[in-house]
């Protein structure tokens, strides 16, 4: 299996490589050359298999020599042993024909364990048999970051450093990253905002010698590995609803549009989706290109379901590769306008990508209407991501095919905005009780790349 790169002129890479790289060198985003599809027999026989043998069906194709079988069952079978649902991707139901897909029982209590915790797998198998060491540096506006370090912790051959906005991450996000123990996890808490710990990233994998010398590594949105684990679960829940015999509808609470890809490709690998749908809050860049034809930033605008709250949703690139047919020149040229505000997309591809993706939009009321109402109705308490999917899929739902609405996050790790609109002030697990109890471990950072830099020089163990 071959990756290559949506501009057309990065190496084409093995899955290791691009797993290992994250970025292409031309600035684009690793695909696969060509998608394995599955027969409607292959998927029928994934009915009533644990999740690990249906991640290891799904995904196996996509990962060729880069790993043996045996590896890549057993990293499958490490990543999702300390989740805290049986089922991992458990569905709920809250009507006759919608259902909530919970995909918040990892460690970190947000869909990102999926991916994550398979790829720390993966990083420890591959950096081990090749001798090396690699330093991960993430920012993070809060999920991300606990996810990373929830995986990497205490793996051999990786230190990880997480930059986020001093003061600006809910108190669960901030000690999801500072009460780990382990040695090689240092959470900096820089003294700024999201984007100048993005900016700083930036910055840091930009200076080639520093990135040369510490072995820099990025496990952000954009890497294949991560869209190929979320595919999974679009296949045992479509499953679970009667696929291959019956289609089914997903709606996903969207920012980055990596969750959303995923689904995408299974629909290509043969599952039976009939809609995909886009949710986003007021932060609607992707709702509006779709609407208009026109993809322009405006800003963010801090919402109540922060993890969707971005300017540029960067896997959306790889949506728009395929719909101008690969070709990496013209999704080069679109980018460089990105750069200046904005770009319209051509009338064929806009019809490609509306003929994949419905979208809609949720306010902030709406929000917290949502949660509210799902509550009032079920019982059941969701985060505010979740309840923007809600409420986009009410809308979208037609009462022949059953439609699945993803839950991103538990309640617990948003608690003050459920509990506004409900009364309710949603627990912890049990399994993470003494999250408030335990010590925590942060350096604060000056917003200055060579101060970042010796930071990361000088705690790096060797
Ligand atoms: C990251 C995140 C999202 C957005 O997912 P994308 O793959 O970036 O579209 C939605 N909800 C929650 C809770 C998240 O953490």
């Amino acid at each position: 299996m071959r990756y290559v790169s949506t501009r057309g002129t990065a190496p084409v890479l093995t899955f290791g490589e691009a797993m290992l790289t994250g970025l292409a060198r031309d600035g684009g985003l690793y695909v696969p050359e060509t998608i394995p599809t599955m027969t409607p027999e292959e998927i029928a026989d994934l009915a009533g298999l644990s999740y690990e043998k249906a991640a290891y069906r799904i995904m196996r194709p996509f990962v060729g020599d880069a790993f043996t079988d045996a590896e890549f069952r057993e990293a499958i079978a490490h990543a999702y042993a300390h989740f805290g649902h049986a089922a991992r991707a458990p569905l709920v139901q809250l009507a006759p024909d919608l259902f909530l897909l919970e995909l918040f029982h990892g460690p970190t209590l947000a869909f990102k364990d999926f991916a994550m915790q398979l790829i720390g797998q993966l990083f420890q198998i591959a950096l081990a048999r090749d001798g090396r060491r690699i330093t991960i540096v993430g920012a993070t506006s809060g999920d991300t970051g606990s996810a990373a370090i929830e995986a990497f912790r205490g793996l051999d051959n990786v230190d990880v450093f997480i930059l986020f906005p001093e003061g600006r991450v809910s108190e669960v996000q901030r000690r999801q990253m500072t009460t780990p123990s382990e040695s090689n996890v240092h959470a900096l808490a820089v003294k700024g905002d999201f984007d100048d710990c993005q900016a700083r990233l930036k910055d840091m994998f930009n200076d080639f010698a520093f990135r040369d010398e510490v072995g820099l590594a990025g496990v952000n949105s954009i890497n294949w590995a991560r869209v190929l684990a979320q595919v999974v679960y679009y296949f045992t829940s479509a499953v679970s609803l009667g696929a291959p015999y019956r289609p089914v509808n997903f709606t996903v609470p969207t920012g980055n549009f990596g969750d959303i890809f995923a689904g995408y490709i299974a629909k290509r690998m043969g599952l039976p989706i009939g809609k995909l749908v886009i949710a986003t809050n007021q932060n609607d860049i992707l709702h509006r290109a779709l609407t208009t034809g026109r993809y322009t930033t405006d800003g963010v605008k801090p919402s109540i379901s922060p993890s969707m709250d971005i300017q540029v949703s960067s896997n959306f690139e790889r949506a728009l590769f395929d719909a101008y047919g690969r070709d990496g020149k013209a999704v080069a040229q679109m980018m460089d306008e990105l750069k200046r505000g904005g770009f319209g997309i051509s009338q064929g591809a806009l019809e490609t990508l509306r003929g994949l993706y419905h979208s809609g939009r949720v306010s902030e009321e709406e929000t917290a209407d949502s949660i509210r109402a799902t509550w009032r109705a079920t019982g059941e308490l969701v985060c505010p991501h979740t309840a923007v999917g809600i409420r986009v899929a009410e809308n979208a739902r037609d009462t022949s095919v059953p439609m699945v609405a993803l839950a991103t996050a538990h309640p617990a790790k948003f608690p003050d905005a459920v509990e506004k609109a409900t009364g309710q002030r949603p627990p912890l697990p049990e399994r993470m009780a003494d999250l408030f109890t335990r010590p925590e471990r942060v350096t604060s950072v000056p917003n200055d790349l060579a101060a970042l830099e010796a930071v990361v020089r000088e705690r790096r163990r060797n």
